[in-house]
């Protein structure tokens, strides 16, 4: 019997992945383990969006090294660093065993039955889908299930190193989509999130249904109280997506729509495919349809050449749409992208300045649309006790904040109506009212 351990830099694409490297090696005898300690394999799955999530990934390599020295085990990576490494990694220096990109994790099994000595190394792209059977997936949300309707991406933003570690766009069948959605349905998940670096460029390999049509099929299976999808390209958002959001109500009303700049003159640097005027026309036509909509968004300062009047405008933006949450960096060159040619002037203190500049902006808007939350009953998915505060229970709305509420007989998985009471910028605190 093999014991695991899986840790999971990254994204939510990252975490779902885990959740199928996690399926394939317990439906091949494995079991998972809660300690680093207690594993004979340990499996990182790793994050290559930037620079600073590989110098966690070294970092964290380092300490199973000193691990390794004390007892057996074998370390692979998989994931975008295992795409973009691939052999570099393996060997002694890093105590890497064996390497997987995400197109190759059919072969865990390998792990069974080989000499612990062995080392692999297999990153080869597959242009077909490649199925793991819903029920060897072990999710780790016992609320919320993710399924993965598209991978990789052909825009080639120019700071963005995705379309090589993740490979061009291919598209999972709609049957199989909505297979899983039913499988998950069944197992008494009440939320959905349909992945996809690209959603919207959804198509069905078999009929080239978009991805409009697709979240309505998704949106009729029986069973699903609320779908989400993520991540959205600003280009492509048709506003048939906004017409089926508005016609299913088990949508919820929140879209994630990565900005990155609110200058034009960057936006076309980093070859996004927008300008401003375009990706606020996009935000006009949801608002328009659906005007409580909830919009969070993908902020990165210091680009190349990024000037002071650019930086604003980035602000101005983020004063004009009032996103409900933000995720903010600061420019890193990643390799094999376009921006790593370009010269890095912009200095890191400078960067520092404007990424704080950015949060505080947008700690004061959250700030004030929470403010108005006070006094309103909202439907909350309830997914257990806080972390930080055990004696509420936490559970996240519609707009997918985290609502921190005082109950006496909600349990995860249940449905609550909640009167919010209380604010900070990041969540909202209420008490559970009688249904
Ligand atoms: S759309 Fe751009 S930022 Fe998003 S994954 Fe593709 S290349 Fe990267």
């Amino acid at each position: 019997m093999i014991k695991f351990f899986i840790h999971t830099f990254g994204c939510q694409m990252n975490e779902c992945d885990s959740e199928r490297v996690a399926g394939i090696l317990s439906g091949a005898g494995g079991v998972p383990v809660d300690r680093l300690e207690d594993a004979d394999v340990v499996v990182v799955n790793t994050c290559a969006v930037r620079e600073k999530s590989e110098e966690k990934l070294f970092s964290y390599l380092g300490r199973i090294a000193l691990l390794k020295r004390k007892k057996p085990l074998r370390l692979g990576v998989v994931g975008c660093v295992a795409q973009l490494r691939g052999v570099e990694l393996v060997g002694p220096r890093l105590g890497v065993d064996f390497v997987l990109g995400p197109d190759n994790y059919a072969e865990l099994p390998r792990l069974f039955g080989s000499p612990l000595q062995e080392r692999f190394v297999s990153t080869e792209w597959s242009t077909a889908w490649r199925e793991t059977p819903p029920g060897l997936i072990r999710r780790e949300s016992r609320t919320s299930a993710y399924v993965t309707v598209m991978e990789g991406c052909n825009n080639f933003c120019s700071y963005c190193v995705v379309p090589f570690a993740r490979g061009r766009e291919k598209y999972r069948p709609l049957p199989s989509v909505l297979a899983e959605v039913a499988d998950v349905a069944a197992r008494g998940y009440k939320e959905v999130q349909l992945l996809g670096q690209n959603v919207n460029s959804y198509k069905d390999p078999e009929t080239g249904a978009g991805f409009a049509d697709l979240l309505r099929r998704v949106s009729e299976v029986d069973g699903i109280a609320w779908l989400r999808f993520l991540t959205s390209h600003p280009r492509r958002f048709p506003a048939e997506i906004n017409r089926v959001m508005m016609e299913r109500t088990n949508i919820c009303r929140q879209v994630h729509l990565p900005l990155q700049s609110g200058s034009s003159a960057v936006l076309k640097k980093m070859r996004r495919g927008y300008s401003r005027e375009m990706y606020l026309d996009v935000v006009t036509g949801l608002r328009g349809l659906i005007p409580d909509i909830a919009l969070s968004t993908d902020i990165i300062v210091g680009f190349p050449g990024e000037t002071e009047r650019d930086f604003e405008q980035t602000l101005e933006a983020l004063r004009i749409v009032r996103f409900s949450n933000i995720f903010s960096f600061r420019y890193s060159p990643r390799p094999l992208t376009r921006a790593a040619d370009l010269v890095d002037d912009v200095p890191v203190a400078e960067k520092r300045r404007r990424l704080a500049a950015v949060q505080g902006l947008q700690k004061t808007i959250q700030l004030e649309l929470n403010a108005r939350a006070v006094g309103q009953c909202q439907r909350v998915l309830c997914q257990g006790p806080g972390k930080k505060t055990p004696e509420l229970m936490s559970g996240r709305n519609e707009a997918n904040q985290v609502v921190n509420f005082l109950s006496g007989r909600a349990s995860c998985g249940d449905f609550v109506t909640v009167r919010i009471t209380g604010f900070g910028p990041y969540s909202l605190r209420g008490e559970e009212i009688a249904p």
